[in-house]
């Protein structure tokens, strides 16, 4: 059964006191926000580990007796706050692995917060009718419901933006809304260099390629640049010039990769790419590799967050010795990056290299389902024993809220 999260978002309009609750509370979860961090950080220097939200939420208890002024907030919102920074230093960690595989990822501790802008309600605490919410411990407060909410309550965020207006932010669970599968076929896919990527039933999709014109336009704005004196306001405006169409050529490139993950998820029920946090040595030698590696990332990322509504399943398995491996025997083999084609040295199948590659990222996936699936001619044979397939090889894509222009926020559950 599937799951899907949405949100719902409206304009709310609390009174003068109201605001003055709002804005004493906002302060008081600062203060513990800051107190929280600072007790994990003590917490971490002492024992390498991290405090968990169970164990802050322990603290929290005795904290209210010390500081009684926290009693003024609802429990559950105080207990939120635990699990703010709970988020905060998973979210860290996260960054960190994918640093180390080579991602291009800001890394920054949990820090201090000057202020707090909102307040959360999980679960309890909380009533929305149609016009107006009651929250636990603050009131009534106004707002402008325009859409029936559908599906389970789940939480209840009230905001405060810079400029000073209140948003409600409803956050619903709602079951069953869409099919869980597509009904279409199956595919493994190979991302490479030679081609953006190679799919398992020998479907090949090419790279976006910069047209003669595009190059030489470039080529113009660099010698531009270098005609003119350093310093100058001239060379400025050159570069800025330069810089523009760069960002140009990108857009160009990011919207072919929405559309290449929109066709998959169209097209085919479950999508299996290589986990692409895993480093993969065999392949580190291509100068090209790094600019390739970074939209890679962008389009695993669109594929996972396009997968579900459309019915699809989007999941990474550990790509070690998937060019190696003969699809049909199971035999590894040293390949060199210029081999173009597979040809395997026991039983000589013969095959485009990267079409075997993502025939055995496919398998891969299957093999914990499956472990009798041979991705080849959908035939459940007899006993494939070769595969190493097994659990931690196949992990689902790291689930990311993705927010859209109207506000309404989807995550995959
Ligand atoms: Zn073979």
């Amino acid at each position: 059964m599937t799951a899907m999260k949405s949100a719902y978002k409206f304009r709310a309009y609390p009174s003068e006191d109201m605001q003055s609750i709002l804005n004493r509370q906002m302060f008081l979860s600062k203060e513990l926000y800051n107190l929280l961090l600072n007790k994990s950080k003590e917490y971490y220097k002492e024992t390498k580990k991290t405090l968990t939200e169970y164990r802050m939420n322990i603290w929290l208890t005795s904290l209210k007796k010390e500081r009684p002024e926290f009693q003024e907030l609802y429990s559950q919102v105080l207990q939120n706050v635990s699990k703010r920074i709970s988020d905060a230093y998973k979210s860290y960690f996260s960054r960190c692995k994918e640093k180390k595989a080579g991602a291009k990822a800001k890394v920054g501790f949990p820090r201090y917060r000057k202020f707090v802008s909102s307040l959360t309600y999980p679960q309890l605490g909380f009533k929305a009718e149609r016009k107006r919410v009651e929250l636990s411990k603050i009131g009534r407060i106004n707002y402008v419901n325009h859409r029936e909410i559908e599906g389970k309550t789940k939480t209840l965020t009230i905001k405060k933006t810079k400029s000073g207006e209140w948003y409600i932010t409803i956050a619903v669970e709602k079951k069953d809304i869409i099919p869980s599968t597509n009904g279409k076929p199956i595919v493994g896919i190979d991302l490479g260099l030679a081609q953006f990527a190679a799919l398992s039933d020998e479907t090949i999709i090419q790279n976006v390629k910069i047209t003669k014109r595009q190059r030489r336009h470039i080529k113009n704005l660099q010698q531009d640049i270098s005609r003119k004196n350093k310093g100058s306001i001239n060379r400025k405006k050159s570069v800025k010039k330069f810089a523009k169409y760069t960002e140009h050529i990108t857009r160009i490139r990011e919207d072919r990769l929405h559309q290449i993950s929109h066709n998959l998820v169209n097209s085919y029920s479950f999508i299996a790419c290589e986990d692409l946090s895993i480093q993969n040595m065999v392949k580190n030698h291509n100068l090209a590799r790094p600019i390739s590696e970074s939209s890679w990332g962008n389009f695993t990322q669109l594929l996972q967050y396009k997968a579900e509504s459309a019915g699809c399943v989007a999941v990474a398995v550990n790509p070690k010795y998937t060019s190696m491996t003969c699809n049909e025997c199971k035999n590894v083999q040293k390949i060199s990056l210029s081999q173009r084609t597979f040809v395997c040295e026991k039983c000589s199948h013969t095959e485009n290299r990267d079409i075997n590659a993502a025939q055995n990222i496919l398998e891969r996936a299957l093999g914990p389902i499956n472990p009798n699936f041979n991705s080849k001619a959908v035939k459940a044979t007899e006993g494939q024993s070769g595969s190493d397939a097994s659990e931690d090889h196949v992990r689902p894509f790291a689930r990311k809220a993705i927010a859209d222009e109207r506000g309404t926020i989807q995550v995959a559950s």
